[in-house]
């Protein structure tokens, strides 16, 4: 049984991997760099070696994945990063994981909901699940009407019967659905995002990820500090020495691009360092818990709301692949406000045992608290754009001097934020680099 305290342990950097990607060993020089080995990197490197062109990938990191990371804690598969498989008729990872005979399951749509200490009714619970769809609905009707709402002005659409719920909903939609309260994210950006069935993937969203990264030529350890794409091509200065490519691929998430992380010889153009800087971090961390004589025993693979201040709650994803683990998720500005790990962990305790009692989480134990937001490579969960800022993704699609193309969750219009959205991107960035690179060959 593990420590019922959230020890050093608990809190310690990221755990290890279930299974480190099978790599190749990287060449010195390639047709093509990729920086980053996360979602989009590991698509685009796939797709540049499909049409026959070398590739180099350089990952910070000593692991592959990015901010997909399924680790084993307590005997179990656990994804500390993403976990749910969004969007799943136009995901490719859905298509990968089928490829690969990974067994997928439905995930759930609709909440179970929470009063107090208490399991709402059935008439509670149907008035939640349709205000939930109703803010859903404002949104996308003001997102589809113009760019410069935020999705809260959805929240006086609401009716009076809905607007019981309004804070639970707020919540729902804004810090546990996109990492930000409804006041930061455009009406616009939330309904671009394409969202039909979810689904989850047997051993973890992350072991599919670095799966696919085996046979890639990756160089791990290896953070880039400069490009420098005066010349023809480009050159990567990293502190194990510098590659030349003709061109480059960058998947390094958008807010250390904007913070200057990598330095570009020239500067990134103006347009794009705009795009850069117009997007906002979303946050959002994972406290995997295991409570098994807790009171949502019987909830396998079940989503929880709480009633509560829509900018001071949790979500919670309930006995998730149907053990005795929970994922408690905390989103928006709480988890800054909160400050490190162990606060949010304590944080997540606390209101659990303000709810149910001490009795009940007696048994509560802390495996794990995330760290994305304090993670030097990541330095978000994902990005969301504010009112009049959603063109900014497209904008970043843009090739920059022939050679220069940037992917990630931050470049997709329809599914930023999810790893079905950077994988797409890899891919797309790829057939560019192709055009460009066969434009430069004919030249
Ligand atoms: C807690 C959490 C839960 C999430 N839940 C979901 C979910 O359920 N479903 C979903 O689809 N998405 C989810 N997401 C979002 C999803 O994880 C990301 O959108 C996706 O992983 C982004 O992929 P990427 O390739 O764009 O970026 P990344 O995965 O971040 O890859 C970028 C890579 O670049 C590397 N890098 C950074 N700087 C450098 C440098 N200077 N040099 C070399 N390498 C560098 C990084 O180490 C990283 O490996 C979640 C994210 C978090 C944090």
């Amino acid at each position: 049984m593990p420590s019922r305290k959230f020890g050093a342990q608990a809190a310690a950097a990221e755990p290890a991997p279930v299974r480190p990607a099978r790599l190749a060993p990287p060449p010195r020089a390639a047709d093509v760099a990729v920086i980053g080995a996360g979602a989009a990197g590991i698509a685009a490197a796939r797709r540049l070696m499909a049409q026959g062109l070398s590739v180099v990938v350089i990952e910070a990191r000593e692991r592959v994945g990015g901010r997909a990371l399924t680790a084993s804690l307590g005997g179990q598969a656990v994804d500390i990063g993403a976990h749910w498989l969004h969007a799943a008729n136009a995901n490719g990872l859905v298509t990968e994981a089928k490829r690969l005979g990974r067994a997928l399951f439905d995930a759930p749509q609709e909440p179970r909901l929470i009063l107090g200490d208490r399991e709402a009714d059935g008439r509670e619970t149907a008035a939640f699940h349709a205000a939930w769809s109703d803010l859903f609905a404002a949104i996308c009707a003001l997102g589809e009407d113009a760019d410069l709402v935020p999705c809260a002005a959805a929240l006086d659409r609401l009716g009076p019967e809905a607007a019981r719920f309004r804070d639970a909903v707020a919540f729902a939609h804004g810090p546990f659905a996109c990492g930000v309260g409804l006041e930061t994210i455009g009406a616009a950006d939330f309904a671009a995002a394409q969202d039909d069935l979810d689904l989850f993937v047997e051993g973890g969203y992350g072991a599919l990820v670095a799966t696919l990264a085996d046979g890639l030529p990756v160089a791990l350890a290896t953070p880039a500090t400069r490009v420098d794409w005066s010349g023809p091509g480009v050159r990567v200065e990293t502190p194990r020495g510098v590659l030349a490519a003709r061109a480059l691929v960058v998947t390094v998430p958008a807010p250390l691009l904007a913070r200057g992380d990598i330095v570009f010889d020239p500067p990134l153009p103006a347009t794009t360092r705009d795009a850069l800087g117009a997007l906002r971090a979303a946050s959002y961390e994972h406290v995997v818990l295991a409570w098994p004589g807790g009171p949502l025993r019987e909830a396998a693979n079940t989503t929880v709301a709480f009633d509560g201040d829509a900018a001071d709650n949790l979500g919670l994803l309930a006995n998730f692949d149907g053990g005795a683990m929970h994922y408690a998720d905390l989103g928006g500005a709480l988890v800054g406000r909160l400050g490190s790990p162990e606060a949010r962990a304590a944080f997540v305790r606390e209101a659990l045992t303000d709810r149910f009692g001490g009795a009940a989480t007696a048994g509560l134990s802390v495996l794990h608290a995330s760290r994305w937001g304090e993670d030097p490579w990541s330095g978000c969960a994902w990005t969301v754009a504010p009112p009049g800022a959603h063109g900014a993704r497209a904008v970043l699609r843009v090739p920059i001097g022939a050679r220069v193309f940037l992917a990630g969750e931050a470049t997709s219009s329809t599914l930023w934020g999810t790893i079905g959205g950077a994988w797409a991107e890899g891919e797309r960035a790829a057939g560019a680099v192709r055009e460009a690179l066969g434009v430069a060959v004919g030249a």
